[in-house]
């Protein structure tokens, strides 16, 4: 078991051939029977400094549920697969722990930073809209920075406790290099948000990072019908996001789990197949006078430096674009809501193709000097035929 696609279809079912089940069975107990009183207090002590029960003894939902650590070992091992097959490095020294959504997965982190006395957090932007008012308005504690890549290292003080990026960011697609970002950091953990290039693209704990966030609701959940947020990091830092988890309760339900698990078994062929769609519609939209300008690390102009290509940071463009349209505000406006095929709403990463506005809605709740572009639009390609999709931008383009 290597390479990533293979892993993504076996991780977390390596006992389903001794229980005698196919599928990967649900486990929807709140509360688990205890064997001896000596035996549950061992998984009530471990819980309490953030390590996981041994054996069957679970106790609780809250402490543990098995469809929540199977998801949680596939996405470790998909997240470190680069690592170990080309460094050597060995997964068991990162460990998952999963959420009831991406914002508490990121907001678990800053919880444990402010616990740990390091609240100052470094943050390059643009980030994801609701994670930039978090640390804006310090809502969990932390006191925000926000700086470019390249002064990363100078805004470092005593009690900085992380290092907040996101490459390719929301919505912009700014890349960054994480590997340069992890040097400037030095001692300092840095967090990337590996939301829209999916481990199927990038594993930047391969890259010296210290925590990789997702909203798996977007491409592992893959179909737009699961919520949840899963942060992969080291072993011990592991057990800082557990004693959140079962201290504030924002954990995944089992179900949720059972179908993140699920697709992540698919993730490599969804991701690169609407990876192929968006690579068509990018090149297809610089080419509309109508648009300005594209965001899409698979154009030339747009890497420029070079982080993007087999072996690199990003082993592809990705899936996630974006485009400033020529008429501005009120011609992104129309188009936004001339789509037929295309869904104007927020999020991405599910089979269908979304368009939104993010200066309206993922990124309006940003202070005005950082908020995208009113003329930008951002649009999520999912697994329709990309000439179905051309014809509907072109409609929409046509009404400006
Ligand atoms: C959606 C999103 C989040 C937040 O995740 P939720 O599951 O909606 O809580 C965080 N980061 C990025 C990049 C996102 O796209």
């Amino acid at each position: 078991m290597k390479n990533f696609d293979t892993i993504a279809v076996h991780a977390g079912r390596e006992d389903l051939m001794k229980l005698g089940v196919h599928a990967v069975p649900l486990d929807l107990s709140t509360t688990y029977p205890i064997s001896t009183l000596d035996a549950g207090g061992v998984t009530m002590d471990r819980a309490l400094v953030g390590d996981e029960p041994i054996g069957n003894e679970l106790i609780y939902r809250r402490i543990a549920n098995p469809n929540v650590q199977r998801f949680e070992q596939a996405i470790t091992a998909l997240e470190t697969s680069w690592l170990v097959a080309e460094e050597g490095g060995k997964a068991e020294d990162f460990a998952g722990v999963a959420f009831a959504s991406g914002m508490a997965a990121i907001t678990a982190v800053l919880h444990s930073t402010v616990v740990s006395g390091l609240p100052h957090v470094v943050g390059v932007r643009p980030v994801y809209g609701t994670t930039d008012h978090v640390l804006e308005i310090g809502l969990m504690g932390t006191q925000v920075t926000w700086t470019t890549a390249d002064a990363i290292k100078d805004e470092i003080r005593p009690d900085t406790g992380l290092v907040y990026v996101e490459s390719p960011a929301n919505p912009t697609m700014d890349l960054l290099d994480i590997a340069e970002v992890v040097r400037a950091a030095g001692n300092v953990p840095v967090l990337v948000d590996n939301t829209f290039a999916t481990p199927v693209l990038q594993q930047p704990i391969l890259q010296g990072a210290t925590y990789v966030v997702h909203s798996a609701t977007k491409y592992i959940g893959g179909h737009g019908d699961a919520m949840g947020g899963v942060v992969v990091t080291t072993a011990e830092r592991a057990k800082a996001l557990r004693q959140v988890r079962v201290g504030t309760g924002g954990l995944m339900d089992p179900l949720t789990a059972y179908l993140m698990h699920r697709g992540l078994t698919t993730i490599g062929v969804r991701v690169r197949a609407a990876q192929e769609t968006a690579k068509v519609i990018a090149d297809w939209l610089t080419k509309q006078p109508a648009v300005n300008k594209v965001f899409y690390p698979g154009l030339a102009e747009f890497d420029q430096e070079n982080l993007v290509g087999p072996n690199r940071q990003m082993r592809g463009p990705g899936t996630m674009l974006a485009f400033d349209v020529a008429g501005g505000f009120s011609a992104a406006e129309k188009i936004a809501q001339s789509v037929k095929l295309i869904t104007h709403a927020v999020s991405l990463g599910g089979v269908d193709t979304l368009i939104e506005h993010p200066a309206s809605f993922t990124h309006r709740m940003v202070n005005p000097d950082a908020r995208p572009h009113q003329a930008v639009l951002r649009m999520a390609i999912g697994l329709e035929h990309p000439d179905d999709l051309i014809s509907d931008l072109a409609q929409a383009l046509v009404a400006v």
